[in-house]
């Protein structure tokens, strides 16, 4: 019914995960000589994510995320083709320069919130059973990568049928769980 497209992946309806899902393989879209990602766990916070610096498929408005623990993950093939997008960025995406695909956004400052994670694009997998996404996050940002605002309407319309719950910043869980960590390196919370 609706002409708007979020991303491939989500567009047909969501495919809910598999229960005791283990993990699987990246791999990037080379025709050849594939950067191999191996994912040794379920990912978790599957989301649509709408910042201009996640990695999205061509024609897509959104990316789709998930989040894995970084000791889960290790390069099996051809790591000599990945580069850090930008080495300044809170979360460091090591990209194929064959491709232009993400393999891995991985953190490296110990304080930062969510340190201990990589960020991962589990469409990537031929396996199927990965957590399914669950919300979306910074929406309005479409609209940095050219989304007119007129279209934003529609396009929460369109999240909220297809059961991504839109959100201009993270979901409410992963806000309250950066704020939980500042509030503990602060000392205004204890534990
Ligand atoms: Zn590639
Ligand atoms: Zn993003």
């Amino acid at each position: 019914m609706s002409a708007v497209s979020i991303h491939p992946s989500v567009d047909k309806g969501i495919k809910p995960g598999t229960d005791n899902f283990a993990g699987g393989t990246l791999q990037c879209h080379c025709a050849a000589d594939k950067v191999e990602v191996k994912v040794g766990a379920q990912t978790a916070h599957n989301h649509a994510c709408g910042c201009s610096k996640c990695w999205k498929p061509e024609g897509a408005i959104f990316s789709v995320v998930a989040v894995v623990p970084r000791d889960k993950v290790s390069v099996t093939a051809h790591e000599e083709k990945l580069k850090i997008v930008d080495d300044k960025a809170a979360i460091q995406r090591h990209a194929c320069q064959g491709c232009g695909v993400h393999m891995y956004g991985r953190i490296e400052n110990k304080d930062h919130p969510f340190y201990g994670l990589d960020f991962i694009h589990t469409e990537l997998s031929p396996q199927t059973g990965w957590s399914a996404p669950g919300f979306a996050a910074f929406v309005s940002s479409i609209i940095e990568t050219g989304t007119p605002p007129a279209k934003m309407d529609g396009i929460r319309v369109r999240l909220r049928e297809i059961g991504l719950e839109p959100y201009d910043c993270l979901s409410p869980a992963l806000m309250d769980a950066i704020s939980t960590h500042v509030a503990k390196a602060k000392g205004t919370l204890a534990g």
